[in-house]
This record gives C-alpha cells, structure tokens and sequence, in this order.
C-alpha cells in the first residue's frame, strides 16, 4: 500500500510519497509521472488537503440504514449533488458554522479521488480511473435541507468538505470486507460501518457519474454516509476514519 500527502514544504505545497512508514518528497506530477525523491521525517508538518477537487461529487442516501434514519426511501438511482470546489478544507482546519442555520451534522464518507480524466467509463474499465481513497466530512446543514433547501445550499458552505489526510492505493475496498468507515466526536464513535454495505459501489458510481459529467483527475467521488449523523457543536472535534486511508481530525467553531 502506498499513501499520498500534501504537505507545507520550504514555504510551499509538495507531494509526499509514503511508503512502508518511510516519507519521501514526490517529484513530478501525482496524476501523471512521479519519482520518490528525497526522505523525509513524517512528522511535524502541516498536512495540506491531498487534492483541490474541481468538483466533489457526493452520493445520497447510499446506505440502507441513513436512509431509514432520514425516513427516506432507497432511491431507484443513485442521488447525486455537487459540494462547491471553495467548501475544501484540509485536516486539521476549522469548520465554521454559519449562524442561523440550525443544525449542522457530521457525515462520514469513504471518497474516491479520480486519478485521469473520465468520460463515459464502464464499470469493468471504473478502477483505472481511481487514484485512491481518501476520507470525507460530508458536513450538512441538517435543518437546512430539511426545510427543503437544495442539497447544494444545505452542504456547499464554506469549511463543509473536509478532505484528508492522505490519498491510499492498493486498499481492497470492493471486497467482501469492505473498508471500515467510522465517524467520531469528541472521542465517542458516532457512525461505523463498511464500503461493503455501499448499496451503489464504486465502480457502478463511476460509470453512472461519469455517463453525465466528465471527471477530472483530483475530483472526489464521495460515496455517501452510514447510519449515526448527529449534530456539530462550536467547540467540538470530529475525526473521519477510513480504514487504511487513515484519520482525518477538524475542529468545529
Ligand atoms: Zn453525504
């Protein structure tokens, strides 16, 4: 498994390679040609958010039992919406939530982050086109959307797409195991559960999404959030897990 951070280097952003632990500067483009360069702790810097997505593009309703806890039927297809390119934060930046807008959640997501341009993929030809994984906070102005806001002005607010802290290749998350997805607040664990339980999975997301909008290398695919949302409070923290991908930590102000 190989891991991919941006990070604060020499007064600029620089790829870094991880592998085995080990920390290496990449040299070259991530989404075309790269080298590992020179080594490097893999400690003390300000991790940056991995990509700057023209797009994310999120799934609704994609699990069976958010879907039951919003009273919601299973959509026939897959609902998908657009978080704005300017909601991206990095780990450990703060959230900020807008006032008067009531109840703000918390969802967490398994991302998948396009490593080449796509345009009508098929789901056999789908993997080629993922550079990794990566951790999304789909976070949701819950009243908002409840009042019947659309699902862009409810989750495209500014600090609403934390991303991080790494891009992961090599994770086996359309296995039967799945990959473990888990939200936690304040260090209690609020969501978990598996990509296994993905009604639509990556590769179907894929060739759907990409049947109508051509993806570009560094958008997300962010595939929807498990049952376990729960309300965001100035003061909080709140960590995104996916196994393997590893821990992505922001506070909330
Ligand atoms: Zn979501």
């Amino acid at each position: 498994m190989r891991r991919f951070f941006r990070i604060e280097h020499n007064g600029g952003p620089r790829y870094v390679i991880e592998e085995q632990g080990a920390w290496r500067l990449l040299d070259g483009d991530i989404f075309a040609r790269y080298t590992a360069g020179e080594a490097i702790a893999s400690t003390g810097h300000k991790l940056l958010a991995p990509v700057l997505p023209s797009k994310i593009v999120c799934v609704g309703l994609n699990y069976k039992d958010h879907a039951a806890e919003q009273n919601k039927p299973l959509p026939p297809e897959p609902l998908i919406f657009i978080k704005p390119s300017t909601s991206v934060i990095g780990p450990d930046q703060a959230i900020v939530l807008p006032e008067e807008i009531g109840r703000v959640d918390h969802e967490a997501e398994c991302g998948v982050v396009i490593g080449k341009r796509a345009t009508r993929v098929s789901q056999s030809e789908a993997m080629d086109y993922v550079l990794g994984i990566i951790c999304v906070n789909d976070v949701t102005a819950r009243e908002l959307q409840n009042k019947g806001a659309s699902y862009t002005r409810a989750k495209g607010f500014d600090t609403f797409a934390p991303i991080g802290p790494c891009i992961a290749q090599g994770l086996d998350y359309n296995s039967a195991g799945g990959l473990t997805v888990e939200g936690w607040v304040n260090g209690e664990r609020r969501q978990a559960s598996s990509t296994k339980e993905l009604i639509f999975p990556i590769p179907m997301l894929i060739a759907y999404i990409s049947a109508n909008m051509t993806l570009l290398p560094g958008d997300i695919i962010s595939t929807g959030t498990p049952a376990g949302i729960g309300p965001l409070h100035a003061g909080d923290t709140v960590t995104i897990k996916v196994e393997g991908a590893g821990e992505l930590t922001n506070s909330v102000r």
